[in-house]
């Protein structure tokens, strides 16, 4: 096995696609101790700066002197807490839905409410860009999946008008798409679900806690939340805790109760981890000049880095792509940057397609102003000799 193994990943290496792993060693904040020295973290999905708000460790710490540490069970069987239902609670009226289900994470909760959805009979049409989890979540249900180009409308409708044999129709997007920040066009695929009597599920993995007047995601934000048959979401990018969720009907989330297999089969989260997640939405609720500051700070960034000449596409969210081309390309950009100090993430294929591989800035309400400037500065000198 090792050698078969070996020579894959020596393929890889020839690619400039192998990964491997970092260690940082503070908490996760706006600078970080990677390798022993602080540099300025470029690169988490915190947006908000809770990963590492006392108010946060303090509400799980307390949870956790009560309740213990593990579930000890599936939320089915005896693993469901108190902290769990309040959670839900707590989701379901920030979204404004009859009701929410937790998920021990984002991944398994695309893959679980996907598959418990559709299944053989059934078609899922899916924006080409949307995260690795949805296409895990269809290929697992076993429904016929239909990729439309990204945010491409007339092509997502042409497919629909095609598809004559489905059971069930599910359309599927990220709101906010991981890697290149942008955003899909929620009023036209609500349109385009009702024209064609296709369900809607939308994940704001990375819109949630940021748009929205209440915070509750860019479905809010504009103005679809209540023609959208699923939203899902995480807890863990500017909730800045663990978990993740569906928001919907009260019918909705008894199916998925029984049905989604990833809720089924596994240990309840921590209850202390729940209580964290608590603590977040109160912060959300309570400190809307947080989503205000990162944005305002991921356009100044923005425009900073695009009047630098690099290729950065226009956007309204706190992930900022600067497009290099070869995935080489990107990991030599970000090397040199680490050695300015600044720690930003190389994306490269297969995470998003081959010949756009890209260094992904995000922005959170931790930067200060210089904390900004200083990666501006860091990206004028890395051009200059690179
Ligand atoms: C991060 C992410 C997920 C997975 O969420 P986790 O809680 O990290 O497992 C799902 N969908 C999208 C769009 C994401 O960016």
């Amino acid at each position: 096995m090792n050698d078969v193994l070996a020579a894959e990943l020596l393929k890889l290496d020839g690619q400039g696609l192998r990964r491997s792993l970092r260690e940082v060693a503070s908490a996760q904040s706006r600078e970080v101790i990677l390798d022993g020295r602080p540099v300025l973290n470029f690169c988490s999905n915190d947006y908000l700066g809770l990963a590492a708000d006392p108010r946060m460790a303090l509400a799980a710490g307390s949870v956790a002197g009560q309740r213990g540490f593990g579930a000890g069970a599936s939320r089915l069987v005896c693993g469901n807490f108190d902290e769990h239902t309040a959670l839900e609670r707590d989701i379901a009226a920030l979204k404004k839905t009859e009701a929410a289900l937790l998920f021990s994470a984002g991944y398994m909760a695309n893959v679980g409410i996907i598959s418990a959805l559709v299944g053989r009979d059934d078609a899922v049409f899916s924006d080409r860009f949307n995260h690795a989890s949805i296409v895990d979540g269809i290929v697992l249900s076993r429904a016929s999946m239909r990729r439309y180009p990204h945010n491409d409308m007339a092509a997502l409708d042409a497919l629909l008008a095609a598809e004559t044999n489905a059971r069930r129709k599910l359309i599927v997007t990220d709101t906010v798409f991981s890697m290149d920040g942008d955003v899909a066009p929620l009023v036209e695929l609500a349109a385009l679900a009702k024209r064609h009597n296709a369900w809607l599920m939308v994940d704001e993995a990375h819109a949630f806690g940021l748009f929205g007047v209440s915070g509750s995601g860019m479905a809010e934000e504009l103005g679809v939340a209540g023609v959208v048959d699923v939203q899902m979401g995480t807890l863990s990018k500017a909730a800045g805790s663990f978990g993740a969720y569906a928001a919907g009907s009260r019918v909705l989330v008894d199916h998925l109760l029984n049905a989604a297999r990833s809720v089924v089969f596994t240990t309840a989260l921590p209850p202390s981890v729940a209580a964290a997640g608590r603590a977040a939405l109160r912060i959300i609720r309570a400190e809307p000049q947080r989503r205000q500051k990162v944005l305002r700070s991921a356009g100044s960034l923005r425009e900073a880095l695009q009047a630098l000449g690099l290729d950065v596409p226009p956007g309204i969210t706190p992930i900022i792509p600067v497009m290099l081309g070869s995935a080489d390309r990107a990991v030599r950009w970000s090397k040199a940057l680490l050695e300015e100090g600044i720690f930003v993430s190389a994306i490269r294929p297969p995470t998003v397609p081959s010949g756009s591989a890209r260094l992904r800035v995000t922005v959170t309400a931790a930067h200060t102003g210089s904390d900004l400037e200083h990666c501006v500065s860091a990206f004028k000198k890395v051009m200059s000799h690179a």
